[in-house]
């Protein structure tokens, strides 16, 4: 736990609704409910679930062979994801035993006779990291992020995004945010692969979080350190704009994203990167534009593919809405239903980058 763990009941940004007549704004008082519903409890657990999860994540990933992605062979993914799901949902669970979790697995394909080697070698990385569980319990775990429906308070995990980032031993996120009335009041981000210091690799290993109305943070993901507060660019200069989007064409349009940036301006090549990492890469000022531009009309984005790291930019200062300018609508179970793509911004661009976008016929 932060020393430092800036947790108040109210803050500045709220003290707007508080000077108006009560007793006729409602607005006040969904205020208040969303801001008590983080305390240093759900900090606390959010940020030790995602510790152990990356703890896990590490070991199976110092395994993988370097061919692992040419091979096909995802079972060092599915042993990572599984083991990281458990050790979160154990967490929480735990603590909130009546919040519901919507996580990205659930463990019906483990206890299939074929995958019994697969359950054996998570139930071996969960011991490893000193927790004690029957493999029964470990199932029990993954299940207790089986939640499908909205409901006014829920956790949503995923265990490893980035998975092909996680193969090639690039960038890959447990991402896990707690949403309260359809809004996003906790987000945590651990990026292991992901240096604290831009540039420097020796400080591989960070951990984002942010809570609604008192900011975004970054600290190492071991270790006691103080958390420091992460702010987005304050770029407006095309010519200085770093644009990142997916390594994967097939879950970002780069075709399309290229046209954008040069009706915009922009001339840096692309960060491509896996992984709500991007999130963090605007929330710090890394990049200053994260772009997701559909790639087929029937797609619809998971919730967890985005919650922990939409209330990290937001809380650093930036702006995150769908291609039509939507805000991102997390009231719809474990799909993004009413929205289309993400754009990602430092706030000062996001008007022109939406009207690029729609000039250049994304819908
Ligand atoms: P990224 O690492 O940013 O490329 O995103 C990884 C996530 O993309 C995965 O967790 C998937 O849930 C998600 N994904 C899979 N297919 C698509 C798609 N067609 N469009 C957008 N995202 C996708
Ligand atoms: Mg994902």
């Amino acid at each position: 736990m932060p020393r430092s763990a800036p947790v108040r009941f109210f803050t500045i940004s709220s003290l707007w609704v508080m000077i108006t007549p009560v007793g006729f704004n409602p607005l006040f008082w969904i205020k208040v409910f969303v801001m008590t519903a983080v305390t240093t409890a759900e900090l606390t657990a959010a940020l030790n679930a995602v510790r152990d999860a990356a703890r896990i994540c590490r070991s199976v990933q110092s395994t993988i062979a370097p061919d692992a992605l040419a091979k096909k062979d995802k079972s060092p993914v599915t042993v990572a994801d599984f083991g990281s799901q458990a050790v979160v949902c154990r967490v929480i669970g735990d603590a909130f035993p009546h919040d519901p979790i919507i996580a990205e697995e659930d463990s019906r394909e483990l206890l299939n006779e074929q995958n019994a080697p697969f359950l054996h070698l998570i139930h071996d990385e969960i011991c490893k990291q000193c927790i004690e569980a029957s493999k029964e319990q470990v199932c029990r775990w993954i299940d207790r992020g089986g939640a499908e429906d909205y409901s006014h308070r829920f956790w949503t995990l995923d265990p490893i995004d980035g998975t092909k980032g996680f193969l090639r031993k690039e960038q890959y996120a447990i991402s896990l945010a707690l949403v309260v009335d359809g809004q996003i009041v906790l987000g945590a981000l651990g990026c292991p692969n992901l240096p604290l210091v831009p540039g420097d690799d020796a400080t591989a290993g960070s951990l984002f979080y942010a809570i609604k109305g008192q900011g975004a943070f970054a600290l190492p993901l071991e270790g006691e350190a103080e958390p420091v507060p992460v702010r987005v660019s304050a770029t407006g200069d095309p010519a200085q704009i770093v644009l990142c989007e997916s390594v994967e064409s097939g879950h970002s349009d780069h075709d399309v994203s290229a046209q954008i940036a040069k009706s915009l301006g922009i001339s840096k090549t692309p960060l491509r990167m896996d992984s709500q990492a991007k999130y963090a890469c605007v929330a710090r000022g890394e990049a200053d534009l994260y772009l997701r531009l559909p790639t087929r009309a029937d797609y619809v984005e998971r919730i967890w593919d985005h919650a922990g790291g939409v209330l990290v930019v937001e809380e650093a200062g930036g702006k995150v809405t769908d291609v039509t300018g939507k805000p991102l609508d997390f009231t719809h179970g474990r799909g993004l239903e009413r929205n289309r793509g993400v754009v990602v911004s430092n706030g000062l661009l996001h008007d022109a980058v939406l009207a690029a976008v729609q000039a250049a016929g994304v819908s």
